[in-house]
């Protein structure tokens, strides 16, 4: 194998090294089947079998109930962006209230304007998205079509708690969330949300899928206008075989699950994992003596995305320069906002974790 380094991307990210073997072994032939998952129908009973176990997976780990449908769409988060509002949205007199705690939230509030009146409930931008919003800082509309939430924010690297700290105080409208980039990195109450998605380059396999955990009873909102390509009550029907669904991220999807289902233990284990990564590098930044500026508020500090500053900007290339000669890759911050992000997703072995944590304090240790 060609040696592998410790890869910080913020996706699509570092994958669990058993399912890249296992996908390169079946990419010439899926067992007791002599082809790969790339060459066979999609309504094949071999892949048939592969949706059917990718579904039960996370319908295992995240305990989703009966009521809930999973869905595998294309054209990423971002495609869900108006997606949620052409199905929940269109035509209606509520108002869609966005919780925007970061860059991705509000790109989701500004597509969700093309299509009807969506209206930012909190926005976060004047400190910079560096902390979250308590229930009672929210704007709710008396009713709302729904309510659209982030529950990390990738970029800036602050992470709600997995319940939604609002969910209380936003009365009956179903809440929508943006699990993109800390899908399956902890256990989550489904039954708090109404949707929840996920592209699946961070934590769930490769680009090209998005997962759709959709509550029942919302899927007789979407217009029956809609191209069915674009309509959730549409896909639901066909079981996500509407068209020729993207096989081999599903398949990737399926080992992934296996892996958290198998190897992990499942999801509280990984969150226990997850956090103990994530306090390496929260300790490293809390022990430099100033030296490296966290840029989430501790209470909201993500599990997935540690984002912090060095004094300047020559500093930082610097320390990126001397983390890629120990093996530790793509920590640049999104050129938005800067800096140093280490993203440590459900795969990032610990070791890398702890190489980048000691590389920090050696780093700050020689300035
Ligand atoms: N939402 C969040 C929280 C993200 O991190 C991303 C991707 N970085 C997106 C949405 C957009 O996802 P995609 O690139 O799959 O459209």
């Amino acid at each position: 194998m060609a040696e592998r380094v410790y890869n910080f991307s913020p996706g699509p990210a570092v994958l669990p090294v058993s399912v890249l073997e296992a996908a390169q072994r079946d990419l010439l032939a899926l067992p007791g089947v002599g082809m790969s998952v790339l060459e066979i129908s999609h309504r094949s009973p071999p892949f048939e079998r592969i949706l059917q176990e990718t579904q039960d997976n996370l319908r295992t780990l995240l305990a989703i109930p009966a009521n809930y449908k999973i869905l595998f769409l294309q054209g990423g988060s971002l495609l869900q962006f108006s997606m949620i509002a052409m199905n929940f949205l269109r035509g209606q007199k509520l108002p869609a209230d966005y919780v925007v705690t970061g860059t991705w939230g509000k790109k989701a509030l500004a597509d969700a304007k093309l299509e009807g009146p969506a209206r930012a409930a909190w926005d976060g931008a004047a400190s910079k998205y560096d902390h979250l919003p308590a229930a009672t800082d929210i704007d709710f509309s008396p009713q709302a079509a729904y309510i659209h939430t982030t529950s990390n924010e990738t970029i800036q690297g602050v992470q709600f708690a997995a319940a939604p700290p609002f969910a209380g105080a936003a009365g009956k409208a179903p809440i929508i969330c943006d699990a993109s980039s800390d899908f399956l990195c902890r256990p989550m109450p489904v039954d708090q949300y109404g949707m929840i998605y996920a592209c699946a380059q961070k934590n769930a396999g490769p680009a090209g899928v998005t997962v759709a955990i959709v509550r029942e009873d919302l899927l007789a909102r979407s217009p029956s206008n809609l191209p069915g390509i674009l309509s959730f009550a549409v896909m639901a029907e066909n079981n996500s075989l509407f068209n020729t669904p993207p096989v081999f991220g599903i398949y990737v999807v399926m080992l992934v699950t296996r892996w958290l289902l198998n190897d992990v233990g499942g999801l509280a284990r990984m969150e226990e994992l997850n956090r103990e990564k994530a306090k390496l590098l929260y300790d490293a930044i809390d022990g430099s003596g100033g030296f490296y500026q966290g840029h989430a508020h501790q209470d909201c500090r993500s599990l997935m995305n540690v984002t912090f500053r060095l004094p300047d900007a020559d500093a930082e290339k610097t320390f990126l320069k001397g983390a890629e000669s120990k093996g530790l890759y793509q920590l640049k911050g999104h050129r938005s906002v800067g800096g140093i992000r280490a993203s440590i997703y459900n795969a990032m072995p610990r070791e890398g974790v702890a190489l980048l944590a000691d590389y920090m304090r050696d780093f700050a240790a020689g300035r």
